[in-house]
């Protein structure tokens, strides 16, 4: 029987109802009922959804329209290769959805789920952690109240995330908010509170429970050096994004002053920003947006990469992309070097939208027996919810300096 052929590219996107970021590609094929699906997804917040969308049918549908689905790397390197610049998140995150489609199309042309296609599972079950919040009152106590209702539905590790939000002070001028409407952060106030509510988490949680901190890279040079060793006694499992990649230089010295475990990576596309500090066992977990690199054939290779050097990974789970975290969870089950599953509990409408996503139970993730990815897509239902234009988020200290970071 021939291969198939790539007949069409066809780009999903789904916003609204708390969801505004989650980009899949169809690839149709020439046969009849053989498709797939990709995550293609540029995540929140600051994604150019939009932009995913022109490089898929603009640039990669005149490219690839017609080619055979069976040569998955080749078309990954036809793509990639078709731009003289290259590591960008958009294009990346194009080649994420048409490659990781053809891998849902060769799961569903074998009858197999993704991961009996490359090997077989190394574990039966990925380890998760759920996000806690603290509270702006008590915040070590509602840290440690929130944290038991999550720890009695079976979750064994937690982890607090760094937020623009949960930091918010006054400007220099005693006002709430900026004239552009951006929200001053005081990191001293916010790493103080963490480190109250972290106490607290230690005196009262059960000590088999794990904890994380996601700094969000809202901290400068000193501050994160500072705050790397201020969360060294609470034994994290580990320490997210204290630097941007424009600092990765800092983490050598970070590593030199405590023993904190520390990952990187969501903000990380290009592999040569990373691969020193993976080399020199600087960092302990890679934590890329497998979108962002190019998908589930790019970050099979950073993780036998990180492997050979005893670096895990725990991709970046965007909360709206059950595509693209089936992706996640093949890899966790298949990889030696896998660490930590992040799951964020789906709104409704992505539910309903796909339908086959991956299930928790007893803190564990548990990957479709179907075919391909698992997942089908209720594409009449997305297209009801179509994305909508976001103004990107401003950072700024109380004097108006605008800083780095998320959330
Ligand atoms: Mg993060």
């Amino acid at each position: 029987m021939p291969a198939p052929r790539i007949k069409d590219l066809r780009v999903i996107q789904l916003g609204g109802g708390g969801v505004n970021d989650s980009t899949v590609v169809k690839v149709v094929t020439d046969q009849d009922g053989l498709y797939g699906y990709g995550c293609a997804t540029d995540t929140f917040p600051g994604g150019r959804t939009r932009l995913v969308a022109a490089a898929v049918e603009q640039y990669l549908k005149p490219l690839l329209v017609g080619r055979t689905t069976d040569r998955i790397e080749q078309i990954w390197q036809i793509s990639y290769m078709s731009s003289y610049y290259k590591n960008d998140t958009i294009l990346n995150c194009a080649i994420a959805g048409v490659c990781d489609a053809l891998w849902d199309i060769k799961g569903r042309q074998a009858g197999m789920p993704v991961y009996q296609l490359v090997g077989g599972k190394c574990r039966d079950a990925a380890d998760i952690y759920l996000h806690v919040n603290m509270g702006a009152q008590d915040p070590g106590r509602q840290l440690v109240e929130n944290s038991m209702k999550l720890v009695d539905q079976g979750c064994r590790n937690l982890l607090v995330a760094m937020f623009l939000r949960d930091g918010a002070g006054d400007t220099l001028y005693g006002q709430p908010k900026f004239d552009d409407g951006s929200v001053p952060f005081d990191r001293d106030k916010e790493t103080r509170k963490i480190l109250r509510a972290f106490e607290t988490f230690r005196k009262e949680m059960p000590a088999h429970i794990g904890l994380a901190v996601d700094v969000h890279s809202l901290l400068d040079t000193v501050r994160a050096v500072q705050f790397a060793k201020d969360v060294e006694p609470f034994r994290l499992f580990y320490c997210e994004d204290l630097l941007p990649p424009e600092e990765s230089d800092h983490y050598r010295i970070i590593r030199q002053h405590c023993t904190t475990p520390l990952a990187l990576g969501e903000l990380w596309n290009n592999a040569h920003e990373w691969q020193p500090l993976v080399q020199e066992r600087q960092i302990d977990y890679l934590r890329h947006h497998i979108s962002h690199v190019g998908g589930f054939t790019a970050a099979r290779k950073i993780a036998a990469y990180a492997e050979n050097y005893q670096v895990r990974f725990a991709w970046h789970g965007a909360p709206n992309s059950p595509v693209g975290r089936m992706a996640n969870l093949t890899l966790d089950l298949t990889c030696e070097n896998f660490g930590f599953h992040e799951h964020i509990d789906y709104p409704s409408l992505v539910q309903d939208v796909f339908p086959g996503y991956a299930q928790i139970k007893d803190g564990y993730a548990w990957i479709s027996e179907k075919p391909g990815w698992g997942i089908e897509v209720d594409e009449a239902l997305a297209a009801k919810h179509p994305i909508t234009d976001e103004r990107p988020n401003e950072f700024r200290t109380r004097d108006g300096s605008v800083i780095q970071g998320t959330g």
